[in-house]
């Protein structure tokens, strides 16, 4: 045993409160700045192929281009910006494939969580249910995709295991993304939020296989129903991408 005590703070290396500090603010402004961009993004108001310059942002968002450099280097790695030819970044144009990649995934995490969640017999909040069904009926996008998201991260957080909300979170950038452009310009699916429900129903009554089935069968009609209107976006996305440079052409004529 030590006669010397306990370490101080100091030596245990925990006097740097006022740097720790300093450096939490300065994530949260990055933090705040990379979700401000993945709004803009997943709302379109960023459009696919829109060429950004970290100048550009820093002044519309009206910070330094510290965190704005941060904040894409993130972006970057989601995979919702690359770099353009020359300067700045462009956002990642819509890939079908890629899309395909990240619903295989998510049905199998989906239907993992609905699984732990059901072995736990856990009763999910009937709010989410009812917010599902209202923002169905006011075919408000963002509503919708924020009611569908709230449920999906609910049975996420029920199942126990963090990762599997830790690793889905990568994966709904990409699906609020996809569901934003294509609920912008069709109908969208009136059954997600009873499919919702008898997902909810089959994890209450503790029927796991049930749950399970449900949840894949939910993630796969998802996915079924955006890769049919995938193609119409993919032609416009390459049309607008068209007239853009034939005007940036004219423009430089
Ligand atoms: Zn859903």
């Amino acid at each position: 045993m030590s006669l010397r005590g306990p370490l101080t703070p100091k030596q245990r290396g925990y006097t740097m409160t006022s740097k720790l500090l300093k450096i939490q603010s300065r994530t949260d402004y990055v933090e705040k700045v990379y979700n401000s961009l993945v709004d803009a993004i997943c709302e379109g108001a960023l459009s696919p192929g829109v060429r950004l310059t970290q100048e550009d942002i820093a002044e519309q968002l009206a910070v330094s281009r510290s965190p704005v450099n941060q904040a894409l280097r993130l972006l970057k790695k989601d995979g919702l910006v690359q770099d353009a030819p020359g300067r700045g970044v462009l956002v990642a144009p819509l890939d079908a494939q890629y899309l395909s990649d990240v619903y295989e995934i998510r049905g199998t995490l989906d239907s993992l969580a609905a699984k732990l969640a059901a072995g736990k017999r856990a009763l999910l909040d009937p709010q989410l249910l009812d917010r599902g069904r209202a923002a169905s009926k006011s075919g408000k996008v963002r509503a919708m995709i924020d009611a569908d998201m709230d449920f999906h991260f609910a049975v996420y957080g029920a199942s126990g295991n963090r990762l599997i909300g830790e690793t889905a979170r990568g994966h709904w950038v990409h699906l609020r993304r996809v569901m934003g452009a294509i609920l912008q310009v069709s109908a969208q699916r009136q059954s997600f939020s009873e499919e919702h429900a008898d997902i909810a129903r089959a994890i209450e009554r503790g029927d796991a296989p049930l749950a399970m089935s449900l949840s894949e069968l939910h993630a796969k009609r998802a996915h079924q129903q955006l890769i049919g209107e995938f193609e119409g976006l993919l032609q416009a996305q390459t049309l607008l991408a068209d007239v853009k440079t034939s005007a940036e052409a004219a423009a430089l004529a």
